[in-house]
């Protein structure tokens, strides 16, 4: 037996007890006669007491041998301590050791196994199972796997079932690159790993489940900008014969659920809002409704004077940030720098304060008076003392930098509280979205997607217009999860394939068996997936992924612990059938 307790477990209540306990030695304080010890496991840190008076000669030898990270065991009797600790579980007690087995040494670790560690991010990273050691590495886990049981319970109590589907796949478009893997069985040809199991989840409901889920890793092979993972896990959802009033319904009392149970958080019935008003009114589409500062459209009142930037920009939009009247020339010259740098990319901006007097002062007194002003403080909601902050120009583009600013001045006032939950549902989305670069419309969640009802005609009119049954799950400014009701039969599917520019060989090669089994009796159906890793560390009240990843890769994509990706050997790519080919960088 190597532990009849953990090290987290025992108090006064266990005085004089005989216990086993092992685990790694966290500190040794060495008095010379008297040696104490902390042994830490997942559970906690119990302290050893080794003192001449008690402990055999020989045994405070090998307790003077103890170094940090050292496994141990030890046998011994629960004691009562003389100076308590108040802040751990296990302070009222000490063991006094009576056999000592030292089950493995361990070398100085590269960073001290603190809360508070001196390990940098790299060297964390490359030493990742001495950094899960660590209580914010290992707490994190420990509440990723929570999450994910109370997900499972919830939809297991629900009638969902768990079914696996394949990794070694074809193509799945959900508008990020494949990662391939060669056959060697089947020399020259290639599966991709599943950007989502969409079309699986699709086949399980032509295959009667009727309610699937299913805790899976995805795999999208894109640039990774901050907080991305090229794997990272869903949960993976299709319901049959469902309407998209169900889904939401469902999904709703999930997240309720986990708020619940999670964060012991109370949310009502989540608000709902067209994709249209999300852009409009936060110029995103994942809007952060923790706060306000909606934005205010001014064309109506700022245009039609004589100020030639406003009159010649698609739109003219605000937003009022609170409290800003009262701030200096210069703290507002670094916030129009600020929305002039290239990340944001406005060209400049201008500013009415509206005084706590119910005066205003703007950067553009000569064009406007107090009057108009009063109009642009009544579209942007400002209350006196507050400062409006007015971009102009493209209508896209002014609505993400006005955005950005948004979020930044929430950030600065401390709006974004992390433990305050705004869940929202944002529906109607674009059916397609036009592609810059390739000229052509995508599907702006994917292929499968179904177009709002009665609105097919106007494909071949104004595809911009066409509407999908399509939604997203957002979640204090992250989107959480995203769906759509589907196409479920074979001439829309066809048809849609169609419209997004694939030739009927194309279709045929990459979607014939989706295809084909729409014409086996494919009821109606819909789904969706939420992202679990950012689900979690939103729960978690963490704004990075990383750490709730037992494993996680780095900005490059690589795993700096194995050292991956790496070359493979000439054998191998022979195998394969592949040669490599060297280009200069
Ligand atoms: N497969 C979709 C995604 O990964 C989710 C869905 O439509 O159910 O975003």
């Amino acid at each position: 037996m190597y532990r009849s307790h953990t090290n987290g477990e025992l108090n006064s209540e266990h005085i004089n007890q005989e216990v086993v306990l092992s685990g790694w030695v966290q500190k040794v304080r060495d008095k010379g006669f008297m040696i104490w010890a902390d042994l830490r496991d997942r559970y906690g840190i119990t302290q050893l007491i080794f003192d001449e008076e008690r402990t055999p000669a020989v045994m405070m030898e090998d307790a003077k041998k103890l170094g940090r990270e050292f496994v141990i065991q030890v046998k011994g009797t629960v004691i009562e301590r003389e100076s308590k600790n108040p802040n751990l579980p296990t302070g009222d007690i000490e063991i006094l050791v009576k056999e000592l087995t030292i089950l493995n040494e361990a070398k100085t670790p590269p960073f001290t196994i603190e809360d508070e560690t001196d390990g940098g991010e790299d060297l964390r990273m490359k030493y990742r199972y001495l950094d899960i050691r660590r209580n914010p590495v290992k707490n994190k886990l420990i509440f990723r796997h929570k999450v994910a049981m109370e997900v499972r319970n919830f939809l297991s109590s629900e009638g969902f079932i768990e079914v696996e589907t394949p990794y070694l796949i074809k193509s799945t478009p959900e508008g990020a690159r494949d990662f391939v893997v060669p056959s060697r069985m089947n020399g020259g040809q290639f599966y991709a790993l599943p950007q989502s199991p969409q079309t699986f989840k699709q086949l399980l409901m032509v295959g009667g489940m009727d309610k699937y889920f299913q805790i899976v890793k995805c795999f999208r092979d894109e640039d990774l900008r901050a907080d991305r993972q090229p794997e990272f896990t869903q949960i993976d959802c299709e319901l049959a014969f469902v309407d998209q009033e169900d889904i939401l319904n469902i999904f709703e009392n999930l997240t309720r659920h986990l708020l619940q149970k999670i964060n012991n958080v109370s949310v009502d019935k989540f608000p709902r809002m067209t994709y249209d008003d999300a852009l409009r009114l936060y110029g995103n589409d994942k809007p952060d409704i923790r706060f306000g500062m909606e934005f205010g459209e001014l064309n109506e009142v700022a245009q039609h004077k004589e100020f030639k930037v406003f009159n010649d920009a698609e739109l003219v939009v605000g937003i009022a940030v609170p409290g800003g009247a009262s701030y200096s020339r210069k703290e507002i010259d670094k916030l129009i720098n600020w929305v002039k740098r290239p990340q944001v990319g406005a060209l400049g901006m201008v500013y009415a304060k509206y005084n706590e007097d119910g005066s205003f002062k703007s950067s553009v007194d000569k064009f406007y008076d107090e009057e108009d002003l009063k109009h642009w403080a009544e579209k942007t909601k400002a209350q006196p003392g507050d400062l409006i902050c007015v971009l102009s120009g493209d209508t896209n583009k002014v609505r993400v930098q006005l955005s950005a600013l948004r979020m930044e001045m929430a950030e600065r006032l401390g709006l974004r509280k992390a433990d305050d939950f705004a869940p929202l549902w944002v529906v109607d989305f674009p059916l397609l979205e036009w592609d810059e670069e390739t000229e052509r419309y995508h599907a702006m969640h994917h292929p499968f997607t179904s177009p709002k009802p009665g609105q097919i005609p106007l494909l071949a009119t104004d595809p911009a217009a066409v509407k999908a049954n399509a939604y997203d799950l957002v979640l204090n400014g992250n989107e959480i999860g995203g769906g759509s009701i589907r196409i479920h039969d074979k001439a829309t599917q066809a048809q849609m394939f169609d419209y997004l520019g694939f030739t009927e060989e194309e279709a045929k090669a990459q979607f014939g068996f989706l295809m084909d089994a729409f014409q086996y009796g494919a009821p109606p159906h819909g789904g969706l997936a939420f992202g679990l890793d950012r689900l979690v560390a939103i729960l978690g009240g963490q704004e990075t992924i990383r750490d709730f990843i037992a494993f996680p890769k780095n900005n490059a994509g690589r795993d700096v612990m194995i050292d991956a990706p790496a070359p493979i050997d000439e054998q191998q790519l022979k195998e394969l059938r592949l040669s490599v080919v060297k280009t200069k960088e």
